[in-house]
Parts: C-alpha cells; structure tokens; sequence
C-alpha cells in the first residue's frame, strides 16, 4: 500500500492560462482536460466568476465543476486505497500514521487553496469542502487534520498575513508543516473571548505567556496560530493573533488528550512559558483577533459540517453493504425489512438535505455572499445527522456494528465531536436566533 501511495502524483493542480483563463485539471487519475473554472480567491476575480454564473443555467446545489469532481475523485480513492487499510490501527494506537500526514502533502491536500505561486494547488473552497468529506467517509480524523490546516490555519495566512508572511509560510504549509489553531483555553470555550493568555511587547518583538488547550494537530504540527491578550485592559478588543514556530522557546506541547472518538487526531494541551517571538510573528493587526478568529470560525464550521455529512455517508455505506447483500434472518436479506428500509430511507434523506445546506454555504461563502447562518445551520444539523445516523448504523449491524472489528461503532465515537468543536450545537443555535432576530426585529 505504501508504494501505491508513492507511486501517487498529487491529487489535482490546477493551471490556469493567463490569456484564456480555461484551467487545465491534472490528476493521477485523469488525462489533461479542459475544466470549467473553478471560483477565485482574490475579489476582483471572484467578481467576474460571479458574473460568470449568474449568466449559467441553475443546477443542482451538489453539482461540481470539472476540477472539484476530479478532486472527490481522486481523494475517494486516495482515501480507500492508502488510508482505509491503516484506520483500525491509527484508532487503537490513538496516532496518526506520519505516512498518512506526508502522504496528504504529496496528494496536495494540504494546499486546496494555496495559490500556486506559493507552491499550492490553487483550489477552491468547494474543492477543499469536497475532499475533507471525501476523507471523512474513510477516517474523520484525517479528514479533521485536513480540515484545521486548510480551513482555519492557511486561510488565516491567506487573508491576514503580509506578502512577506505569505513568501514565508505557505510553502511550508503546502509541502511540509501542519499547522494549528489555537484558540481555546481552560478557562474559554464557548467564551472564546474571555481568554486569559496574554502577550507583551518585547524590544524585538511580543513575548507570550498561557496555556491553550484541546488543540487539535499539536503533535504533528510546525506551526501555531496562537491568540493571546496584548491590552487585557481593553478586553476581548485586544486580543492579537501571532504565528508561533514549532522550534520556539517557550512552547511546549504538555498533555495528550485520550478521547472518545478521533483518536488518531492529536488534541493537546499547549503552554507558553516567556515564549518569545519576533515582529513579524505578529498576523494582521494588534487587536483584530477576536474579528480573525470570528471570521475564520465562521469559515471553519462549513469544513466541518463536511467532516459530518462525509462520516454519515461513510457509516451509512458501510451498513447499507451489510443488510443488503450480507446479512440474513428469517430467510432473507435484513435489509429487506420493511422497519428497515424505512429508517435507511429516512437517514439517506436527512444525509442529503445536511449535504444540501452545507454545498449551499460554501457556495455563498465563494459568492461573496454573507454566509453566516448558512455555516451555523450546516454545522448544527450535518453534526445531529452524523451522530443520529451513525448511532442507527450500529443497531441495523447488530452484534457486528457494535464489535471493533469493523468501523461502525468508531463512526459513532467519532460523530460526537461534530457537536463541539468550533462551536457547540447550542451555539451554533444562538448565533442562528440572533441572526433571524436582528431580521425580524421591526
Ligand atoms: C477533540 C477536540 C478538538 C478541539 N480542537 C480545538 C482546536 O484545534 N483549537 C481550539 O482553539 N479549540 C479546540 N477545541 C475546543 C473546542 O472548540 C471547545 O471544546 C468548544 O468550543 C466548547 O468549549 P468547552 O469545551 O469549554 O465547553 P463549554 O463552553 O464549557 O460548554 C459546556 C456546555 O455549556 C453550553 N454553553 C456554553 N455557553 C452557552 C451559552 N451561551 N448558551 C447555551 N449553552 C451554552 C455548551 O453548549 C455546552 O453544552 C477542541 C475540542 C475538542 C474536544
């Protein structure tokens, strides 16, 4: 499997030609071909794509253009040839299989968004939306460990760092070092805001000093986006966002969480202890973090609403095989069951319409479009179905779903974390109520 997985050629870079704007899609898998044009990231490009679609037909809400079907391609593939064989283990080890990290960066899904000048692909979000469900039905942790390093770490780089931030970066983030999120502490979950880490100037640059936890890619990472209070007197108006290097003094990786499900995904306690770093460590603007962290939580829950429609289709799959073509009683398929077919029936239809509302946010998102319910709502409910399908999932296996032999009670374990991080589902809820109020309020 190993040599498969090397003899893999990145999963898709896209070309664009300056003059025609027509990308080309290249993958292991495909030949060159004309590919319809994926949206951009910088906004007077993304202007025109708008303009683009309004003068195309409408489609379905999970159609995909040429490169990101190429994508869900490859990454399905990728994902059942390479990761899948290695799953059980990297749970019951509760590690991630460094293969499987270097083998993401080879596949370039490490860098969906990152311009090519930087050394990414230079996707879309869509493309990176699909392959973080197309990784999700095989291994939810992989699929988070893509998920925080695309959708949280390179778009905060992406959107806030200076060019001289991006040079430096990016090409590692694209070839080489996960990144990291670090938001959360023991004091602030949901109250994000009322972290107690804080940071000062130094001749040179800021020095922090706190503790983050439950930080998820700290054992693999080399680099840490870190928000810590640099006016404590101002309150959550000045909270900073810094860039921390793996190799800095001062930081150090404390205690590995053991946890119910996503065991493979590394979730860490992290201090800073008189951790210096230098100037241009800092990202964006002193003060601004709170709005960062905002805007890219917002971002985020759409990666991880694919994380949940992705692991309720993978369970749904794996028990679907089963009761139709399996398992017998009675003289007949379990499948066939009327009581049966009635919940598989209710199940694919609840998948389906939390796909729905999660193709629809990241689609508002590249439109330009305010997508904030959307994000919330996708979130909420992809989190509710994975975990409510999941758990059926089981039950239609019987005695099989609930032995470790298989993956169906590992989807279950796996589903509950979709309804806290990046915002618990009461959050998600609060914030869903305070939009449709300010709407509603004459
Ligand atoms: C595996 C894992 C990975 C994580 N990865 C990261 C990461 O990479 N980076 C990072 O920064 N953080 C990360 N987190 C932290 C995660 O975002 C928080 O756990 C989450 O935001 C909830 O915070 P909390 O655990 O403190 O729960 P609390 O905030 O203590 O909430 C406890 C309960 O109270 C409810 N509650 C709280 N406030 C309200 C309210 N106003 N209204 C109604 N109900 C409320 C919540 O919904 C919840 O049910 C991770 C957590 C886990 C478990």
């Amino acid at each position: 499997m190993a040599s498969l997985a090397r003899s893999m050629r990145p999963l898709a870079r896209v070309a664009v030609n300056a003059s025609s704007r027509t990308p080309t899609v290249r993958t292991p898998f495909t030949r060159s071909v004309p590919a319809a044009r994926c949206l951009s990231t910088t906004p007077q490009r993304r202007n025109a794509d708008v303009v683009d679609l309004d003068s195309l037909e409408p489609t379905p809400i999970f159609h995909l253009n040429e490169v990101e079907a190429a994508m869900a391609d490859s990454v399905s593939r990728f994902a059942n040839e390479v990761i899948l064989p290695k799953v059980r283990d990297m749970d019951e080890a509760e590690k991630m299989d460094p293969a499987v990290v270097e083998q993401c960066f080879e596949q370039g899904l490490m860098s969906v968004e990152i311009p090519e000048k930087y050394g990414g692909a230079g996707m879309n979000f869509t493309s990176a939306i699909v392959g973080i469900e197309e990784l999700a039905k095989v291994d939810p942790s992989v699929s988070v460990m893509v998920d925080v390093h695309n959708t949280l770490v390179v778009t905060a780089i992406l959107k806030y760092g200076t060019e001289e931030s991006k040079k430096k970066w990016l090409p590692r983030l694209a070839t080489e070092t996960v990144g990291s999120f670090c938001l959360s502490e023991p004091v602030s979950g949901s109250d994000a805001f009322a972290l107690k880490t804080k940071a000062e100037k130094t001749a040179d640059g800021y020095k922090i000093n706190g503790s983050k936890m439950w930080i998820t890619n700290s054992m693999e990472a080399g680099f840490f986006i870190v928000f810590a209070n640099l006016y404590p007197e101002k309150g959550y108006k000045g909270i900073t966002a810094f860039i921390v290097d793996k190799e800095n003094p001062g930081l150090s990786i404390a205690k590995k969480e053991k946890k119910l499900g996503i065991k493979a995904s590394s979730t860490c306690v992290l201090n800073f202890d008189e951790c210096e770093i230098p100037k241009g460590n800092l990202l964006g603007k002193e003060g601004d973090g709170y709005k960062y962290a905002i805007g890219l939580l917002n971002e985020g829950r759409i990666g991880i609403a694919a994380q949940m429609t992705g692991l309720a289709i993978g369970s749904f799959e794996n028990a679907a095989k089963y009761v139709w073509n399996d398992r017998k009683q009675f003289g007949m398929l379990v499948g066939e069951f009327q009581g049966m077919q009635h919940q598989l029936a209710q199940a694919w239809t609840e998948i389906t319409a939390a796909r729905a509302l999660v193709y629809n946010a990241a689609r508002k998102k590249e439109a330009g479009q305010d997508f904030v319910i959307d994000a919330a709502m996708a979130k909420l409910y992809a989190s509710q179905v994975a975990n409510r399908v999941s758990g059926q999932a089981i039950e239609w296996m019987g005695g099989m779903g609930f032995v470790r032999e298989g993956l169906a009670e590992k989807y279950w374990r796996d589903s509950k974390i979709g309804q806290i991080y990046e915002g618990t589902s009461n959050i998600q809820l609060t914030t869903i109520a305070k939009l449709l109020q300010k709407e509603y309020t004459q």
